[in-house]
């Protein structure tokens, strides 16, 4: 065991079998580290407890911050190659695959050892090993029993497995695997089109392989609205081997040759075809049911997400559930954000989970990103809105940097032009989607937006360009028609 602030992996200066801590929590990704790191500032004794060598969860080892790496190199890529049509070529990229990894490895790491460095200094004492609650006040780690007065569960999720596809072969990637970039295969097949599945393909797509994505449902990124995914999904039509929708992979059978996959398609009908790798993100399920959850009286709904209330309590009182672990959206930010408001509640304060949106973001190429209410769940639930969409075509900026085809769009209540939702493909996304995040929080409206004078050029001002077309004064677009 290791405790009083020593790293996780390295023996501790106690040896005691049974230790107490105001605050237990479970999981040290980004829900459970904010959790810890709130609550020790706020007073709490806090123990941390991770089953893996380095905290940070998914998302620094194996999820958000890998993946951008390798995206940041992927778009470099892409980048370059777009320049030969304007009269710059640099010629075929030279991968040196050990040295890429070496340096993904490397910001991982300095990411995951600043936590430990944090957790240090707050003096979260990190224990290390699979927690297991034995009862509602006490957990058994490592051969150790941790009592708690209150406890933040944040153990996250993994990815879904198929049937009739060998998860064992090594040639069958999760998302995990094709992280290490063991090679880069000749023939990708990537079964799921939503975020996680569209990512990785395009790292392998720009070193190299010939991808091929097959998507169940009959749009990529399901749940997003098809105006943004639109673009991309010409792009990736363009780029790729093949983008199937509405296509489910039926079986892959392995052998020395490859992994023969076969399909079941709604028209058109998608031939069996060999790959020399299959990576599989067909989403992800709650780390739920090891925890001993049932022994300290905690409730998970059918899929086996813990349910929580607005400050983050089960039906435990005095545990919390905060991330990946409660419930879509499975984000990072939302976890944090969780890990906040549980650990100021333990802290004795008075605050619930409330914010109008939490954005969510491709960084595929083109960034697709959104934040509040999607036109798609606004038709569904009925819910009143008009929208103001700006071509990025008649963005200076856009132009200039390659990236007409993007658009962006403000959903607005159609009483009162306040912000409900907004959403905006194209580069930097990601980036960009955060004013109009702001704008729903502080309920401001079309008028505000355009009145804020926005730098020129910049692809900003495409947000004020479509709060102008909401309030008709765009001056960048022909005339509306009288
Ligand atoms: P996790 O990060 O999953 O952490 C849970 C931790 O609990 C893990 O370290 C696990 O080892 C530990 N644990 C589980 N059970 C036990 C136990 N019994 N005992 C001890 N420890 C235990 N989100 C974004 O917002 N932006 C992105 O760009 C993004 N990119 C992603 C890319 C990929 C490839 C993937 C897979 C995910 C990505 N995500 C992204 C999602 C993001 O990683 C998760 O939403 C986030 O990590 C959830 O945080 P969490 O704290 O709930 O759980």
């Amino acid at each position: 065991m290791s405790t009083a602030g020593a790293e996780p992996g390295e023996p501790g200066a106690e040896t005691d079998t049974e230790i107490h801590a105001q605050l237990l929590v479970l999981g040290s990704g980004p829900g459970g580290y904010t959790a810890a790191f709130r609550a020790a500032d706020l007073g709490l004794d806090v123990v941390l407890v991770e089953r893996e060598e380095t905290l940070g969860g998914v998302c620094l080892n194996v999820g958000c911050i890998p993946s951008k790496a390798l995206l940041h190199i992927a778009k470099v890529i892409a980048d370059a190659e777009r320049a030969s049509a304007h009269g710059v070529s640099f010629g075929a990229p030279q991968i040196e695959l050990e040295q890429l990894r070496s340096w993904k490895d490397g910001v991982v790491g300095r990411l995951t050892t600043g936590l430990a460095g944090l957790a240090r200094q707050r003096k979260v004492r990190v224990v290390r090993g699979e927690g297991h609650l034995t009862g509602p006040h006490t957990l058994t780690v490592a051969g150790t029993t941790v009592t708690f007065d209150h406890a933040v569960l944040a153990t996250g999720s993994r990815a879904v497995r198929l049937d009739g596809i060998p998860h064992d072969d090594p040639r069958v990637m999760s998302s995990t695997d094709a992280l290490a970039l063991a090679d880069i295969p000749e023939r990708l097949l990537v079964v799921g089109g939503g975020i996680v599945g569209l990512e990785l393909a395009g790292v392998y797509d720009a070193l190299g392989s010939s991808v091929t994505v097959v998507e169940l449902s009959d749009q990529l990124m399901p749940g997003c609205d098809p105006d943004l995914v639109a673009p991309l999904h010409r792009r990736l039509r363009e780029r790729y081997a093949g983008v199937h929708l509405r296509t489910r992979v039926e079986s892959i059978e392995a052998s020395d040759a490859g992994l023969l996959a076969s399909f079941t398609a709604v028209e058109p009908a998608l031939e069996p075809a060999v790959f020399d790798r299959v990576l599989v993100a067909v989403g992800r399920v709650p780390n739920s049911e090891s925890l001993g959850l049932e022994n300290a009286g905690v409730a998970v709904d059918e899929r086996g997400f813990v349910t929580v209330d607005a400050q983050q309590r089960t039906s435990t009182p005095h545990i919390h559930a905060i991330g990946d672990l409660v419930g879509p959206p499975l984000l990072a930010h939302k976890a944090a954000r969780e890990a906040k408001v549980a650990a100021e509640v333990i802290a004795g304060h008075d605050v619930e989970l409330d914010v109008r949106g939490i954005p969510s973001v491709a960084y595929t190429d083109p960034e697709v990103a959104w934040v509040g209410l999607t036109e798609t769940a606004a038709k569904l639930t009925g819910v009143a809105y008009r929208s103001a969409s700006f071509p990025w075509s008649a963005s200076g900026r856009a132009l200039a940097s390659d990236g007409q085809d993007g658009i962006t769009k403000l959903i607005l209540d159609p009483e009162t032009n306040r912000v409900l939702g907004a959403g905006i493909v194209g580069n930097n996304a990601g980036e960009l989607i955060a004013e109009p995040g702001l704008a729903l929080e502080l309920e401001t409206d079309s008028q505000d937006i355009a009145l804020t004078v926005h730098a020129h050029p910049t692809l900003s001002e495409t947000i004020a360009m479509a709060a102008e077309i909401a309030d008709g004064t765009i001056t960048d677009l022909p005339p509306a028609r009288r």
